[in-house]
């Protein structure tokens, strides 16, 4: 295996939004297809998880030390636009932001994406999360997606050779998705407008102001998780220095100082009082990596 960029003994709190965790033995930023091949076939040579790691706003990292094969996309940061046949086609490496998908369809004034816009996220993570908001998720725009196996093959797969379900991919714990190719259409709306009321709202009705990890569970069949967590009086319960938001109950916030072992506690008291209550089995959409 050649040499691969990576920092040791790295703080993990820097590494996910919650800003809760341990310290990574090791993590590594590998910059091409290549590495990210060697990086999958170390891990399976010495029996180690492989992690990858976008911005970590869907991530929670236990305390101590981690020795799993941890995996940032910051060097994955390129992206191509090119326009065909009345559609602009972004070829987005896995660490781009969506900060950067947002600048590009406002100044091409681009429709589809507008409803994701406010997702803190890497187009990696989103394509692993299906994330999504306001009634829209990143399965409706995907064109293509290179995914590298767990095993080190590299396969090119189209939208629909993808089995994306809500808050769900086959990529989840599975391989590294290196590539991914959103389409979009030129827009007679004033899509900057939209996206500007959508920030807005999220900054209404979400605690932004504090470090989160945004929802922790996903919403059961005909429920909102807020909406139940709420009834249940967990709204703004808080262990230590961690809590769900008075703001909106299904988002776990770190008041400073958070220490994994609260935010644990505060995860399974709320499964343990939905199930008590209301015989719902509340499924996790935050994942917690130990
Ligand atoms: C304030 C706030 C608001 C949010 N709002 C929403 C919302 O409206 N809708 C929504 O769906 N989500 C929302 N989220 C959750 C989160 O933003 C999404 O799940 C997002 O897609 C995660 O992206 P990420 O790059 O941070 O992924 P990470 O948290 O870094 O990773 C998420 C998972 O994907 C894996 N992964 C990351 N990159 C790759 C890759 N290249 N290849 C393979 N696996 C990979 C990780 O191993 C992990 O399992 C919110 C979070 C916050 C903090």
């Amino acid at each position: 295996m050649n040499w691969i960029e990576f920092e040791e003994n790295v703080d993990l709190s820097k590494f996910c939004t919650i800003k809760i965790g341990g310290t990574a033995k090791k993590v590594y930023f590998p910059k091409n297809q290549q590495e990210i091949i060697d990086l999958i076939k170390l891990s399976l040579d010495i029996d180690k998880r492989f992690f990858p790691i976008g911005i970590g706003s869907n991530t929670v990292f236990s305390d101590g030390i981690l020795e799993h094969i941890f995996v940032s996309t910051k060097n994955l940061k390129k992206y191509e636009i090119t326009e065909k046949e009345g559609f602009f086609y972004i070829k987005a490496q896995a660490g781009v932001s969506f900060r950067i998908i947002n600048s590009i369809v406002k100044k091409y004034n681009l429709e589809g994406f507008e409803n994701l816009s406010g997702i803190p996220a890497t187009i990696g993570g989103a394509v692993v999360m299906n994330a999504g908001a306001f009634g829209s998720e990143i399965a409706d725009i995907i064109h293509e997606v290179v995914w590298i196996d767990k095993k080190g093959n590299i396969h090119k797969l189209k939208r629909k050779e993808i089995d994306f379900r809500y808050r769900y991919s086959p990529f989840q714990k599975n391989g590294f998705i290196f590539e991914a190719t959103i389409k979009l259409k030129p827009s007679d709306k004033n899509i900057a407008q939209i996206i500007k009321k959508h920030l807005e709202e999220r900054n209404k009705k979400q605690p932004l102001n504090l470090p989160t990890s945004g929802s922790t569970f996903k919403n059961p069949p005909n429920y909102a998780a807020g909406y139940l967590l709420e009834k249940a009086g967990l709204k703004g319960y808080r262990i230590g220095n961690v809590a769900f938001s008075d703001k909106h109950a299904n988002f776990l916030i770190n008041f400073g100082g958070g220490r994994f072992k609260e935010l644990k506690e505060l995860i399974q008291t709320a499964e343990r009082r939905i199930g008590e209550l209301y015989k719902i089995k509340l499924e996790r959409e935050i994942e917690i990596v130990e």
